[in-house]
């Protein structure tokens, strides 16, 4: 279904030329499959995202926000509505005492900068995200984590700038997203996360340095490196459910590992040899080829273990 012209009318008469038509998405999806957004726009501050959803809203067109593209797998040739691909890139200092700052980060701030810039600095609270794709906005709407030690994207987060689904901004606190695994409550309310502050505390640059070279050789180590990935694919099973069946971990990667699928390839998707909850994009792959490799994944680990693995990327 294409959104009638004069949606499109309105959408250029409002924001000009930025507005792109038939944008090839592939370069901004990490998993690199081919997508054609019917509409596509780049806000680059809070007017931006306040005049298009105003639009949006009011015309009532379909819309994907997409960050860093890295935790989405596309199923659609063709995008209908408008896809609304984050370049809000801002950072400022709020706050700062002796031991800590307190800075204000917009949701389009690419994740490896931030990581880079806060250690260099001396500021403690990213650290081990050293190589997390993606945005800040992704990040605190997946809940993103490293694991070694448990740290989230979202644990120094104090005060939020969200917009509701009437477009209306206001501020939350970090309370209000009931962050859990791989879970925040925008995914159940479809808030736009736009920006934030988040409480840094002053530490050891050297420290700080080495832990995070620590968790990109942990991943450069344990996970397929430099190729076309959305990152882990299904998400690890539950302590309940890992004790019900008497697994010695919950993690994916071992249910898929132990399944006997590693290397698993149809047609350009294939397991990662290195990380079985890994899917690659060797070359050209199309979206049916994903589809039927993750139908073998979860049919096959629910044969050997009775166990219903979910996505962990956003299915569009
Ligand atoms: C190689 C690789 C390694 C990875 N390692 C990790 C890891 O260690 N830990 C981990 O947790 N994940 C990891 N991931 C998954 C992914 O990188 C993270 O979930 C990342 O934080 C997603 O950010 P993004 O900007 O790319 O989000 P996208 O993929 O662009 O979007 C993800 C979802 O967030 C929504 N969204 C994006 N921005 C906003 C916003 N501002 N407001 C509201 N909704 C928004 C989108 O609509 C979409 O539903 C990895 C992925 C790859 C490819």
């Amino acid at each position: 279904m294409q959104i009638k012209n004069i949606k499109y009318d309105v959408l250029k008469q409002k924001m000009g030329d930025r507005i792109q038509k038939n944008k090839n998405l592939a370069p901004f999806f990490t998993l690199k499959m081919h997508t054609v957004a019917e509409y596509y726009f780049e806000p680059t501050n809070i007017q931006d995202w306040k005049e298009i959803m105003s639009i949006v809203f009011e015309y009532d067109i379909p819309y994907l926000i997409i960050g860093g593209g890295s935790n989405i797998a596309v199923f659609q040739e063709r995008i209908s509505g408008i896809v609304l691909r984050n370049r809000f890139i801002s950072k400022s200092i709020e706050d700062e005492t002796h031991d800590y700052v307190d800075f204000k980060i917009s949701s389009g701030y690419p994740m490896s900068m931030l990581v880079k810039e806060t250690v260099d600095l001396g500021f403690s609270g990213f650290e081990y995200h050293y190589g997390l794709p993606g945005t800040l906005g992704g990040a605190i709407y997946m809940n993103s984590k490293w694991t070694r030690p448990l740290s989230y994207v979202s644990d120094s987060l104090m005060i939020a700038t969200i917009m509701d689904l009437e477009g209306v901004v206001r501020q939350e606190s970090r309370d209000y997203f009931e962050f859990a695994y791989d879970y925040s409550k925008l995914q159940n309310t479809g808030e736009i996360f736009l920006e934030g502050i988040f409480r840094l505390m002053k530490h050891d640059v050297a420290e700080l340095q080495k832990r995070s070279e620590e968790a990109m050789c942990y991943r450069k180590n344990t996970q397929p490196f430099g190729v076309a990935t959305g990152g882990c694919f299904f998400q690890n099973i539950s302590k309940k459910e890992q004790e019900k069946h008497s697994l010695p971990t919950g993690s994916a990667g071992y249910l898929i590992d132990a399944s006997g699928l590693k290397g698993k390839t149809i047609g350009g998707f294939q397991v990662s040899e290195k990380h079985a909850n890994f899917i690659i994009n060797t070359g050209n792959g199309k979206s049916e080829e994903l589809h039927e490799l993750i139908n073998v994944v979860k049919t096959e680990v629910k044969d050997q273990f009775d166990i219903d693995l979910k996505e962990e990327v956003r299915v569009v």
